[in-house]
């Protein structure tokens, strides 16, 4: 008899820790899968502009979106560079059935909030090989499974987002200027469009350096104060508090030009001022964490759900 009540609390106590790992994996399942997309990102190549790599980057993106509904549009502009006349290509994702065949199609799509990041890698002639996985291949991962899962979970929701992975954030010259024009090239051009539309989006998110082992993200000072303190309150529920914060100083990322365009933009950016990586070796795949993106994308998801109740 005593045998069998011990037989009977071992098969329960081996039932309940294979239930606990099983939800532990499962919380854990959308770090993984952006984890593997921003290897299958890097495996495509650097990604500089009027790349191949960036041309099969967006390619990747496009099937793995369109397996959950998402349509895709490229919206490709001129613009003079330090090294000449170069063409930037942003890729722009919107969900449902609606007519998209050209990017001009967007202006009768409203959308409430728009969620970004960048998906050129930066050209470096010393690091012909430079592969920026955090800068910021994991971003724009990291919004493929956030779209994915929105669709899949909430296609209402979905509906009312526009997804952009931006060409040409990276500067030619070591350093972006606003003077000088270098830098923030696709965002520029997006901005423009978004200006002249008759219903903007309410808000935007960009994600930039999400997905690094030691995550820590400090937002830029000037972020819009109502997304600054959602996201807060999205990383006291999730107890992230190590991870994220705010920055010291004001940012010049692709959130610059949507701001100025009229559409509040946060940027959620990794500390890359104390970085020893940032546009250096070593921003490859061994910087990238699934538990980082995990963090990441709860806190992300979190907003998204918010901004677009
Ligand atoms: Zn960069």
């Amino acid at each position: 008899m005593k045998a069998k009540v011990i037989i009977s609390l071992l098969v329960i106590f081996a039932a309940a820790a294979a239930w606990l790992l099983s939800q532990e994996s499962a919380k854990k399942q959308h770090g993984n899968a952006a984890y593997d997309h921003t290897a299958a990102i890097l495996a495509c190549g650097p990604r500089p502009p009027e790349s191949e790599g960036l041309d099969k980057a967006q390619a990747y993106i496009t099937r793995e979106m369109a397996k959950h509904g998402w349509k895709t549009v490229k919206h490709s502009v001129v613009r003079d560079t330090p090294l000449g006349k170069k063409t930037f290509t942003n890729l722009i994702a919107r969900y449902g059935d609606h007519e998209l065949t050209h990017s001009d199609d967007l202006k009768n799509l409203p959308a409430t909030l728009i969620l970004g990041a960048h998906l050129d890698s930066k050209l470096i002639p010393e690091l012909p090989d430079f592969l920026g996985a955090d800068d910021a291949a994991s971003a724009c991962a990291l919004i493929v499974e956030l779209g994915n899962t929105l669709a899949k979970e909430n296609p209402a929701m979905a509906k009312q987002l526009e997804i952009v992975f931006f060409d040409g954030e990276e500067s030619f010259n070591e350093n972006m200027s606003l003077e000088s024009g270098d830098g923030l090239y696709g965002s520029r051009a997006y901005a423009i469009e978004l200006y002249k539309r008759a219903t903007k989006p309410k808000h935007g998110i960009i994600l930039d350096m999400v997905g690094h082992k030691d995550l820590d993200i400090a937002i830029p000072i000037d972020s819009p104060k109502d997304l600054a303190a959602m996201m807060m309150a999205a990383v006291d529920k999730y107890g992230y508090q190590k991870h994220f914060g705010m920055a010291k100083g004001g940012i010049l990322d692709d959130h610059y030009y949507l701001n100025k365009a009229g559409v509040p933009t946060i940027d959620i950016i990794g500390d890359f001022q104390h970085s020893h990586w940032w546009h250096e070796e070593g921003d490859d795949m061994d910087l990238i964490s699934a538990d980082s993106l995990n963090m990441s994308y709860d806190v992300a998801m979190a907003m998204l759900k918010e901004l677009l109740q």
